[in-house]
């Protein structure tokens, strides 16, 4: 995992929130050398790459801020996977 800005990164961003029951900081980064510039990368390990910055808000929150319905789904799958 990578958290530190490239000599091309510029920091955007950075989303303090919480996913699986443990607690998630992605941080958001733009870099013009890059096919999709736009980059946000969460503690977690995941992340995401965008053409604009227009998709870098509204994932970033989603991701550390689940909806009820996420938590749902990430439940279930994991109950499901335990269950076998
Ligand atoms: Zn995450």
């Amino acid at each position: 995992m990578k958290m530190k800005l490239q000599e091309n990164e510029f920091w955007v961003a950075t989303f303090h929130g919480s996913h699986d029951g443990t607690t998630a900081k992605v941080i958001a980064t733009r870099d013009d050398t890059r096919p999709e510039p736009y980059v946000w990368t969460c503690t977690c390990g995941v992340s995401r790459s965008f053409l604009t910055e227009h998709g870098v808000f509204p994932t970033a929150w989603r991701h550390t801020h689940p909806t009820r319905f996420d938590r749902l789904r990430s439940w279930a799958a994991r109950r499901f996977r335990t269950a076998r």
